[in-house]
């Protein structure tokens, strides 16, 4: 089927993630309604805005723009609280490189060797956004707080995860199914918080996008 969402990731794992929270909240929903933004030959844009809003934003925007279909992007990472906040929206090139997820965590490790544990406290945070083709925008922001390990453990998950405990569990999210950690993720969070806008735009578009 043609798509009628669009969303600003290459990642198959973050479609089916959202797939998974969509699908019980739209009776309509089938395979193929949201396509990557890799499948429609979008370009990557540049993330330069100064928040997690900033930046999911400009995503979903670009790609409205270059589709004309209504667009969906996140935007995460992990924030200390020691550290003020960092890395945030540098999460994923914190090291200097995009993407190098066992540099990243080396270097956070780090910096907070001298840290201790009563001041360990970090909160994954997800900003997802909505952007429509007439303008109009939704942004929804998920949070989950915990706190951060010396050592890795756990082999799933991917980022920050091998050292990141949530409060009221005992495992880091690395040591989680993936089940279990969607069930508490801020991807979670923000996703299903923004699951009626996204459900209300498939609803108004039926019988004009596909
Ligand atoms: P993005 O949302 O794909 O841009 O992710 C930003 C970066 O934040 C990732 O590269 C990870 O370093 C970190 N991050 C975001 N979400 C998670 C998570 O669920 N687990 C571990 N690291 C995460």
């Amino acid at each position: 089927m043609r798509p009628r969402l669009v969303f600003a990731t290459g990642n198959a794992h973050k479609i089916s993630e959202l797939e998974a929270i969509l699908a019980p909240a739209w009776q309509g929903y089938e395979a193929g309604t949201i396509a990557r933004m890799s499948d429609l030959g979008a370009p990557e844009p540049i993330e330069d805005g100064a928040s997690f809003e900033e930046n999911s934003l400009l995503k979903a925007r670009a790609l409205v723009e270059f589709t004309g279909l209504p667009a969906i992007a996140d935007d995460s990472g992990l924030s200390v609280e020691v550290m003020g906040g960092a890395p945030g929206i540098f999460s994923a090139r914190w090291c200097g490189r995009h993407g190098d997820d066992a540099a990243n965590l080396d270097l956070l490790l780090a910096q907070l060797t001298d840290v201790p544990d009563r001041l360990r406290g970090a909160s994954f945070v997800s900003v997802a956004a909505l952007v429509l083709p007439d303008g109009r925008e939704f942004v929804e922001r998920g949070e989950v707080h915990g706190r951060l390990l010396r050592l890795r453990r756990g082999e799933g998950g991917f980022g920050y995860d091998p050292i990141f405990v949530p409060d009221g569990f005992e495992e880091t999210t690395a040591q989680m199914s993936p089940e279990q950690k969607n069930a508490i993720s801020h991807r979670g969070i923000a996703f299903r918080a923004l699951t009626p806008a996204i459900v209300a735009t498939l609803r108004e578009g039926e019988g004009v996008l596909s």
